[in-house]
């Protein structure tokens, strides 16, 4: 043996081993690191341990930088979960054009039905000669903080009194005071029953065109349309408006929008129609699959009078997992999943259900998921925007108890007597 090979002898050192095994010894730091990808360990060995490669994003998914390389394996650089991507600024100075979307804006927040129309709007504008801008018009209270990457050039929100409720004549006259001023080359709506379809027609109507309704496929040339109740595609030259169908295109993901604020004089008309209000509905006779908030149980439920209570307090849809229609306590009908209803509700709170793939499937749809659950690392709380950690009878019995407390106040009351 050479004296060459003698030095490349690696020589075990057990108390070395026995610190970089211990996490707790005080040494174990200057032995081991903890976040690097691949360890040398005190045997010589090269360890890699692939799970510690990224790091996990905001939303709780793990995300791995290949273009910047191994950012853990480094020790330095890894990214705050708050750190957020700065997306190029898209700007208009002088728009040559406008196109004009109408949002539903269900809630005061731009719907994923709005922010399809919004990427259809830039697809168009990108098909036209000149520098497009995307003017995004909103009725009603805004609430939405993301207009700038949904894709708004131009921002007129109408929040006026006289915009309030159900009223299309006075709304419609405001979308003709945008027709003078700004000329649109399109006008797009969202082709839904929350509001688009029935302004789109209105407008139409008034300017004399012809629009393209169900349109789920279109350039600045043509748009298919879905016509016989979704059975076949009518392709017709690109109208100047159109009603569009959901995921008609892909929403904007690269680019960040000014959202410039414009504004209009309200002017007020005489309308023919007067809003009554909304009036009460069981909740529960609203079909599962049209339901807006759902309040679903899932083996994690022990007293099924408290939950029905739960959800009769909470105006709620009854919805249930597959466990909980098998054993019993619930209907049929009311099984959310793959072998159930598909949901698309704004709000699905998710109480003692695990979030088995069968269930989410039929949640895919939903906007805002809560779960309650004894379980913080089951599937549910991994896709819930708002998660509370425990059991479903006390959190059930506390939420009935606060919501009865604050709908006793007096200004709700008086506000329900208005309604
Ligand atoms: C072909 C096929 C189709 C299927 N289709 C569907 C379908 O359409 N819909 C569907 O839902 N399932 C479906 N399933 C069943 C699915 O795989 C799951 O078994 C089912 O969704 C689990 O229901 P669960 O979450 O209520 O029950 P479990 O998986 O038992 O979960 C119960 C949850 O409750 C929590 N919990 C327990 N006690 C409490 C407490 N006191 N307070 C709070 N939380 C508590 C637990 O932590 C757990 O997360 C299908 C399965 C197959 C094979």
């Amino acid at each position: 043996m050479s004296s060459h090979d003698l030095l490349d002898i690696v020589r075990r050192d057990p108390r070395a081993e026995w610190i970089a095994r211990n996490r707790l010894h005080p040494l174990h730091g200057t032995l081991v690191d903890d976040d690097a990808a691949e360890v040398r360990g005190p045997s010589g060995l090269l360890r890699k341990y692939p799970h510690r490669v990224g790091f996990i994003g905001p939303n709780g998914i793990k995300r791995i930088d290949r273009l910047k390389g191994n950012a853990a394996a480094s020790g330095k650089g890894r990214r705050s979960a708050a750190q957020e991507v700065q997306l190029p600024l898209h700007r208009v100075e002088n728009p040559d054009f406008y196109i004009v979307v109408v949002a539903d804006m269900v809630g005061g927040r731009l719907t994923g039905h709005d922010k399809d129309v919004l990427g259809q709007a830039h697809k168009l504008a990108a098909g036209i000669e000149g520098a497009g801008a995307v003017l995004t018009v909103g009725f009603g209270s805004a609430k939405e903080e993301h207009f700038d990457t949904a894709g708004v050039d131009r921002l007129l929100v109408l929040d006026d009194d006289i915009y309030e409720g159900y009223c299309p004549e006075q709304r419609l006259a405001a979308l003709l005071q945008v027709e003078n001023e700004y000329q649109p080359r399109h006008w797009l709506f969202p082709d839904s029953v929350n509001g688009g379809t029935d302004l789109g027609s209105r407008l139409a109507a008034r300017l004399h065109e012809r629009p393209a309704v169900q349109a789920w496929q279109v350039d600045h040339q043509t748009a298919v349309c879905r016509g016989a109740g979704g059975t076949m595609d009518i392709t017709r030259e690109t109208p100047r408006l159109l009603m569009l169908a959901e995921e008609c295109a892909d929403q904007i993901d690269e680019t960040r929008h000014e959202a410039l604020p414009v504004t209009l004089t309200p002017v007020s008309v005489i309308s023919q129609l007067q809003d009554q209000g909304p009036v009460a509905v069981d909740p529960n006779a609203v079909a599962l699959a049209e339901a807006e908030f759902i309040l679903s149980a899932g083996n994690g439920i022990h007293d099924w009078d408290q939950f029905h209570a739960a959800a009769a307090v909470l105006g709620a849809t009854e919805g249930a997992s597959r466990v909980a229609v098998d054993d019993g306590f619930m209907p049929r009908f009311r099984q959310v999943g793959a072998t159930g209803t598909w949901v698309t509700a704004r709000v699905y709170l998710a109480v003692g259900i695990s979030g088995a793939i069968q269930h989410m499937q039929g949640i895919g749809q939903c906007d805002k998921v809560i779960a309650i659950n004894t379980d913080a690392g089951c599937d549910m709380v991994k896709r819930a925007s708002l998660s509370a950690i425990g059991d479903s009878e006390e959190i059930l019995g506390e939420l009935i108890k606060r919501v009865q407390a604050f709908r006793a106040q007096p200004s709700i009351e008086g506000d329900q007597d208005a309604a």
